[in-house]
């Protein structure tokens, strides 16, 4: 579960995050519904830890995580940019994040180096249980076929799967998920959309899902934040909002009115 209270974040003299309240449930597909500019990165941005809000409270289960740095959030991430290593291959780029967690403990700067540089060469050797874990997961994407190929000689479909294999991977308490779909084509975005969603109900992961699409918010969310200006307008579920919209703007967006 994910709480906000009375989230504020200003830029300079501009704020841009008015005053975010959102509880969201356990085990929830949660969508962040709004225009360009609406302040849907920056909310994430604040969850995963990357900005400090100005003020307000941000719970991740019943942990508040104000002054946690983002490795300590328990949060997968995946951006509309694949953020893939390109020089490594599937399975490094999915293995990647789970060697860096057991480099850490030790001392880990030094580990992470020479990590880098023997994936780098290809001289990696992974344990057993490393091996499996990231077979496993990329079964489940459907990409255990893929597993040797650099990223670059994928499509954008199994691009971003790669990159939910990798923020699965780590068994997050909550996955963001920012415009995942955005660069796909049409026809993928409607695959991926199943996809994103089998696997979320399949893990019960907690899930925030950022989109200025309003078909794929009501088409694939439980529940939908619209935001606009900094603002969370309405929160319901599609049903309510289609049926329901406070605002004009609701209902045009959600298309109500159209
Ligand atoms: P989009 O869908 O276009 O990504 P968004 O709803 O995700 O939009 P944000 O990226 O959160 O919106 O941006 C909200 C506002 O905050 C915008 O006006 C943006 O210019 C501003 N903003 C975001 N990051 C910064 C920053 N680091 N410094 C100053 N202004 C910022």
């Amino acid at each position: 579960a994910v709480f906000l209270e009375n989230v504020r974040k200003d830029f300079g003299k501009v704020t841009v995050l008015k005053n975010i309240n959102l509880d969201i449930k356990e085990g929830e597909f949660f969508a962040l519904l709004g225009p360009s500019g609406c302040g849907k990165t920056t909310t994430m941005r604040c969850i995963a830890g990357f900005e400090n809000p100005t003020s307000g409270s941000i719970k991740i289960g019943n942990q508040e995580v104000n002054r946690f740095a983002p490795n300590q959030r328990n949060c997968g991430m995946v951006f509309q940019s694949y953020a893939l290593f390109p020089h490594m291959n599937v399975f490094d780029n999915v293995a990647y994040s789970l060697n860096i967690k057991e480099l850490r403990k030790g001392n880990p700067f030094k580990k992470i180096a020479v990590y880098t540089r023997m994936l780098n060469s290809r001289i990696v050797k992974y344990s057993k249980p490393i091996e499996e874990k990231v077979m496993g997961i990329l079964e489940y994407v459907e990409l255990q076929d893929h597993a040797h190929k650099l990223t670059g000689e994928l499509s954008g479909g199994q691009q971003q799967r790669v990159a939910l294999a990798r923020a699965l991977i780590m068994e997050p308490e909550v996955l963001l998920m920012d415009e995942p779909l955005s660069n796909l084509d049409l026809k993928l975005r409607h695959t991926m959309r199943n996809t994103i969603r089998r696997i979320q109900q399949d893990l019960k992961i907690t899930t925030i899902f950022v989109t200025h699409d309003q078909e794929e918010a009501m088409s694939m969310a439980d529940r939908i934040a619209v935001m606009k200006d900094g603002e969370i307008l309405q929160v319901g579920t599609p049903t309510d909002l289609y049926s329901h919209p406070k605002t004009s703007f609701i209902a045009d967006f959600v298309g109500t009115s159209n």
